[in-house]
Parts: structure tokens; C-alpha cells; sequence
């Protein structure tokens, strides 16, 4: 199958020509024929499936074929990144035509956007506060969208987005287009696709499971020895383009810090860091001036970068759909890539869960040349400020192998 067979308005070659797509992705050939009809859609898709270009070409042969100036389309997405990808992929993909699209995001200044909309822009993709902040200043006006796409929904009821979303949809038209992707299914999402959807048809690719084109492996490793057994691996591994979770901010702050004085060109992302910093985080990590990123799941949602080769679980996630999420950095697009995943022993359960998610046992692995057997650092007799040297290098004082954190979720808005 070739995209000729969607029979998409002539003037979207261009665009799908300049992507150089030879073939549609399933969910690209399952997808598109129902969204050109006209259904609601639900689709579960991990990213990395080609899910954007699936929902974004039958919105753009849809507004060719009407009126301009107002905006038609709208795309609630949970995270800026993600925000700023997909109107990146608009961009391209709408380069024969005139329809054009506005990110709408915080952490920027709202002028632009302001302008934008304004100016009757048809695509709106925005994260849900600064959207609520641009209606209530009555920049942002909906009443005659006629799609609506809310992606990464299980994501945006993670960050705690379900009551701005149900707020935005009040001022959007009962009848319209609803296309709703996400990963996993809970209660919530399935409730929302309910109240929101017109006898959707569904579309269902790799439900929760990773990419085949990632390979997994699991670094069995106590809890005080993460750092050196990471950075032995590190050493061991072909570090061009590695992106390192950690469980928190802090823990990405200071383990990024850590891999730089070991020599490698390190960024992070994570809340804590400003719009700025994390824009040039990820252009500098796309364009492989770092060779490594460290980042906690918030900030790297749904992000697309070519041709990363390693995805390292320096922390295990909270879930194993997050595990899923993670690893769907790597291998995207049918690339093959790596994924690395330190387990402690109380990480036990969780293994278990994915193994059984992936109905797949996960091979365990071990560096012979690693010294397992260094002791846990005793803090107490070092002020609990010292730094103990575990495998000849620095261990950090908090990494102690003690009682977990939940993990972290963002409660904040994306504005
Ligand atoms: P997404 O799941 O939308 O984030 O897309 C993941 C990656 O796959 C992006 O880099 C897309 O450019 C790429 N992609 C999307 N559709 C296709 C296709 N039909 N052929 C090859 N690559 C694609």
C-alpha cells in the first residue's frame, strides 16, 4: 500500500514527498480511511508508530476542503515538547497548501500566539492551561472547530489535565470530529470516550507492546552501585545518541552532572529546567551535540528523535505502561535500538509486570568485569555528606538504597 491509495487532495504530495514516507505505518493504514470518512476514532498507539502523521493528514485534507480563517482544527497535547513536534510535523506536512497551525504553550510569551490566533490560524495544537488561559482572554475562539484530537490522553490524566480538558470542551461544538490516541486504556480515558465520542471505531496497534525492533536487557545491580555500573556500561556502549531516565528531577540534575565528569557531552530535561534550557536540550540532542540526555518521563513524552540507539532505565519507571512509553524512544520508524534497564532487587515486581505485558522473559545480564561486591557506603560515619567511592568513582550520598519515592507525577499545568 502506498499513501496514493488514501486519495488524499493532490496538493498534500508535497508535504508527504518532503518526509520522504515510503509506505503508511499500520496505524497510518488503519487509521486514515476512517478519519477521512469521517468517524470518531480511538486509537491505541504507542508513540513512534507514525501516529502524528495519522491524524494530521486527514485533518489537513478536511480543511482544504472548506473556508479558511478561523480555526478548524484543534489538538490537545499533554506536554510542550510533544506540542512543538506536532505542529513541526503540520509544518512539513501542509507545505503545499496554505493552512498553517500555532503551538500554544507556557513557558514562552503568549504575543505570538495571541497574533496567531488572531489572524484565524486553522490548527490549534496546545497544551491544555495556556489553551484555558487564551480562552478565558477570549484570544482563543472554538465555537466552530470541527476536529478535535486529544493525543497521549492517558498521559494528559497522569499530569492531572482531565479537568482543564473537560473545561476546553465546553467551548467546542457537540458536533464535530473526535480523535482520541492513547497507550493505555484506564477507566478514566475509557468514561471520557464515551461522554465525548460519536460511536467511535476503533484502532488498535502493538496495545502495550514495545516496538519488535528494540532489544531488552536488564542489569540486575544493588542499589548503592547504580552510578558505577552505569557508567561501566556507558564505557562499554556506542554513545552517540542515549537517552538515561531517572525517577526525578534531581535525580537527572545530578546524575547528568555525574556522566559530564566522566567525560561525555551530557544535557537534561526535566521540570526543573526553564522552557529555554529544555528547547535547547532537545535541538542539541537532536542535532548530536550531546550524546547523551538524562530526562524524567514528564519532560520526554512523545518525544521524537531520530535515531536514538540506547534508551537506559537508570531508574525503573513507576509503571509498565511507562516502561512501554520509555522504550518507545528507540527503534522508532522500524529502526533497531537498545534498551538497558538497571534492577535492584526491589524492583522485583515490577519486572515481572512487564515481563508479563511483553509475554516475554527479559535476559539478565552482568559485567564481568564489574566489582558487585563493593559494600554500601556507612553515610553515618561520613557526616552523611561525603561522597563514598564505590569502583573507583564518587557515589552519590542519596542514592542509598533505601525506601523508594513514588514516582513522579506532575500536577502542574502545562501552560
Ligand atoms: P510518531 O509516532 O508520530 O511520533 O512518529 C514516529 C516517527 O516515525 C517520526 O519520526 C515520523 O517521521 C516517522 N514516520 C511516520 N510515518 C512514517 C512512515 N509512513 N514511514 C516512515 N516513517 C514514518
Amino acid at each position: 500500500m502506498d499513501f496514493n491509495q488514501f486519495n488524499l487532495d493532490s496538493r498534500l504530495n508535497a508535504g508527504i514527498r518532503s518526509v520522504r514516507f515510503q509506505k503508511p505505518t499500520p496505524i497510518q493504514e488503519a487509521a486514515i480511511p476512517l478519519a477521512l470518512a469521517g468517524h470518531d476514532l480511538i486509537g491505541t498507539a504507542q508513540t513512534g508508530t507514525g501516529k502524528t502523521a495519522a491524524f494530521v493528514l486527514p485533518i489537513l485534507d478536511k480543511l482544504l476542503k472548506g473556508p479558511g480563517k478561523r480555526t478548524r482544527a484543534l489538538i490537545i497535547t499533554p506536554t510542550r515538547e510533544l506540542a512543538a513536534q506536532i505542529h513541526q510535523t503540520i509544518g512539513i506536512l501542509s507545505r503545499g497548501t496554505n493552512i498553517r497551525s500555532v503551538a500554544v504553550y507556557g513557558g514562552v510569551g503568549a504575543g505570538p500566539q495571541i497574533e496567531a490566533l488572531h489572524k484565524g490560524t486553522e490548527i490549534v495544537v496546545a497544551c491544555p492551561g495556556r489553551l484555558l488561559d487564551h480562552i478565558g482572554s477570549r484570544h482563543a475562539k472554538l465555537g466552530e472547530v470541527e476536529i478535535l484530537v486529544l493525543d497521549e490522553a492517558d498521559r494528559m490524566l497522569d499530569m492531572g489535565f482531565l479537568p482543564d480538558i473537560k473545561r476546553i470542551l465546553k467551548h467546542v461544538p457537540a458536533r464535530r470530529q473526535t480523535m482520541l490516541f492513547s497507550a493505555t486504556f484506564p477507566k478514566e480515558i475509557e468514561r471520557l470516550a464515551q461522554q465525548t465520542m460519536n460511536d467511535p471505531k476503533r484502532v488498535a496497534i502493538g496495545i502495550s507492546a514495545p516496538a519488535e525492533t528494540v532489544s531488552h536487557t536488564l542489569y540486575p545491580v544493588p542499589q548503592h552501585l547504580k552510578r558505577g555500573l552505569l557508567l561501566k556500561l556507558l564505557d562499554q556502549t556506542r554513545t552517540d545518541s542515549v537517552l538515561i531516565f531517572t525517577r526525578t528531577k534531581h535525580r537527572a540534575q545530578r546524575l547528568a552532572k555525574q556522566i559530564a565528569d566522566g567525560g561525555y557531552k551530557v544535557t537534561s530535561l526535566h521540570g526543573n529546567r526553564t522552557q529555554g534550557q529544555r528547547r535547547q536540550a532537545m535541538n542539541g540532542f537532536k542535532k548530536g551535540q550531546y550524546q547523551i540526555m538524562v530526562a524524567t518521563d514528564i519532560a520526554s513524552r512523545g518525544l521524537d528523535v531520530d535515531g536514538i540507539s540506547h534508551v537506559i532505565n537508570y531508574d525503573m519507571p513507576g509503571t509498565a505502561d511507562d516502561y512501554i512509553h520509555r522504550i518507545g524512544r528507540t527503534g522508532r520508524a522500524e529502526r533497531s535500538g537498545e534498551a538497558f534497564t538497571l534492577v535492584t532487587p526491589e524492583d522485583k515486581k515490577l519486572v515481572q509486570k512487564i515481563e508479563d505485558v511483553m509475554s516475554a522473559k527479559l535476559p539478565r545480564q552482568t559485567l564481568p568485569d564489574f566489582n558487585y561486591g563493593s559494600p554500601k557506603p556507612d553515610y553515618s560515619k561520613q557526616n552523611g555528606n561525603a561522597e563514598a567511592k564505590v569502583n573507583g568513582k564518587a557515589n552519590g550520598k542519596s542514592n542509598n538504597g533505601t525506601k523508594r519515592n513514588p514516582p513522579h507525577r506532575s500536577k502542574r499545568r502545562a501552560r
